[in-house]
């Protein structure tokens, strides 16, 4: 019998296969991690008995679309979690809160400081906007939306130390797909109306779930496996076989044993890359240059258990300066008192890398050791009170949107699109920086596709005209 397919059980397949269960359709989920939920997944860790929960770096959801925020309410019911949102920025040693308060963010940069960034915005206005002087990178559109002083102050500086290469050798849809509509303007305005007697935006608040954001996924696959679909993890595909642009055969490995399928739809949220490299016949070789050249940045995490009650009130810290190796710190505790022990807690530290780095290949106990310092000096943690740690390596995580991506990437997609029976969809399937929200919505039309047997846009999907999280959260 022909099936129904879905390779990677992250958000996007995992909506594939719960709006198919909910239109009485039977698939076979096949994913290659030990768990599902790929990088929406919440782990879990164990010290003397006290359970740690940790996403892999905090999953704050929220959308556009009040449909899949709906969904979503539904889905972990009375589980969900109103946070209000603290943010901060470590720049040149000073915190500076996110969304931008404008007294502390004014106290911080000084008076002076802030005349040179208004001339410099002023400046960038004259070139872009009078002059007519091109966007071509992203360096450009923030210094056109931002001025060149505050762009090295805290964006280009952090959007390098992410992709690890110059803001000049990326793509502005990287700008595009971010802080579209944005701009010290409209971001000055946005801070000044920020109070408490405003509807609560997308920006200050968002619902988490009460075990972490992975709790989203394990209930849409109770349904799913209890309507009789099966979901194989540690299996993935060998060989997908093909003939006059359908899919019709796949050789899997489910765990450890070979399996020959026959296809009816294929769904696939595994990395564009790795799916090309299985197709049988390969694509034409010009399509397997261009596939090459797509390019991915890895990530390395220390997760701390920390004998303390609390270390900060922050969701996250925003750390732009190269000097210290780590981007991004999170307590989980402060999106659910249930991400910890009582009395304990724990940080996410986030390194940006490339696989097979430095960072990537360092020791776990000398990472830490190096971190730990710059912890201490930031007097954010004490070594004594550090009880265990852990470090994660995680490739693929990132699509890089250098210069020629997507020149590269319409080239694969053309190929791709001949495909009357397979649907590509998700972060790593259509090699798209999607949050949460976009990968679901991908997998929901991924569904619908197949039910109304008609061909979707993905391309449309998370290609908001205005600033993505702008917007209240009900709508
Ligand atoms: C550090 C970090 C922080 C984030 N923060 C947020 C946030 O705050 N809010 C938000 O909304 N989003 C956030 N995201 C983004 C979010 O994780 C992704 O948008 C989402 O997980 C993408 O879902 P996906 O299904 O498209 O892809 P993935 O989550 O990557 O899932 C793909 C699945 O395919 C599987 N797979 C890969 N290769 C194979 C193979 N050969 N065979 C079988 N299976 C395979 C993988 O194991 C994985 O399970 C964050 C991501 C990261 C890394």
């Amino acid at each position: 019998m022909k099936k129904i397919i879905i390779i990677g059980a992250g958000p996007a397949g995992i909506a594939t296969a719960f709006m198919l269960t909910k239109s009485q359709k039977k698939l076979m989920i096949i994913e290659k991690q030990k768990e599902v939920g790929g990088f929406s997944k919440t782990l879990k860790f164990i010290r003397n008995n006290d359970l740690y929960r940790t996403d892999i770096g905090p999953h704050r959801f929220f959308s556009r679309d009040n449909r899949i925020t709906n969904l979503i309410k539904n889905i972990i019911k009375n589980d969900k979690i109103l946070v209000n949102r603290y943010t901060r920025q470590l720049i040149q040693g000073k915190f500076y809160k996110y969304p931008i308060k404008p007294i502390n963010a004014f106290l911080n940069i000084g008076f002076y400081k802030s005349i040179i960034f208004i001339l410099s915005y002023l400046n960038a206005q004259l070139e872009y906007k009078i002059l007519g002087k091109k966007i071509k990178n992203f360096e450009d559109y923030i210094i056109a939306n931002f001025g060149k002083k505050l762009g090295d102050f805290n964006m280009l500086n952090y959007t390098e130390k992410i992709w690890g290469i110059p803001c000049k050798k990326l793509h502005f849809d990287w700008a595009n797909q971010r802080i579209k509509g944005l701009n010290l303007l409209t971001l000055l305005k946005q801070s000044f109306k920020l109070t408490n007697n405003n509807p609560k935006t997308l920006i200050d608040h968002f619902f988490y779930p009460k075990h972490g954001t992975g709790q989203i996924y394990s209930k849409m696959l109770q349904i799913v496996s209890s309507a009789g679909s099966r979901i194989s993890t540690n299996s993935f595909p060998i060989k997908i076989i093909h003939e006059d642009n359908k899919i019709n055969k796949i050789i899997l490995n489910v765990k450890g044993r070979k399996k020959r399928v026959k296809v009816l739809n294929l769904i696939s949220s595994m990395p564009i890359n790795d799916f090309l490299k299985i197709l049988d016949p390969l694509p034409p070789k010009k399509v397997l240059q261009k596939v090459k050249k797509l390019k991915w940045r890895a990530q390395v995490y220390l997760f701390l258990m920390i004998n303390k009650d609390q270390i900060t009130k922050d969701n996250w810290i925003y750390i732009p300066d190269k000097k210290i190796p780590f981007a991004r710190i999170s307590e989980m505790k402060n999106f659910s008192k249930s991400m910890s022990p009582k009395g304990k807690t724990s940080l996410f530290i986030e390194f940006f890398v490339d696989k097979g780095d430095k960072i990537w290949n360092m020791d776990k106990d000398i990472l830490f050791k190096k971190t730990i310092k710059h912890l201490e000096d930031l007097k954010l943690v004490n070594k004594k009170d550090v009880l265990d740690y852990y470090k994660l390596s995680f490739d693929k995580v990132y699509p890089i949107y250098d210069i020629s991506y997507k020149k590269n990437l319409k080239y694969i997609k053309k190929y791709l699109d001949r495909f009357d029976n397979l649907s590509y969809i998700g972060r790593p399937g259509r090699f798209r920086y999607t949050n949460q929200d976009h990968s679901i919505k991908m997998g929901l039309l991924a569904a619908k596709g197949i039910i109304e047997n008609k061909k979707i846009d993905f391309d449309e999907i998370g290609n908001e005209k205005e600033y993505y999280e702008k917007g209240n959260i009900d709508g």
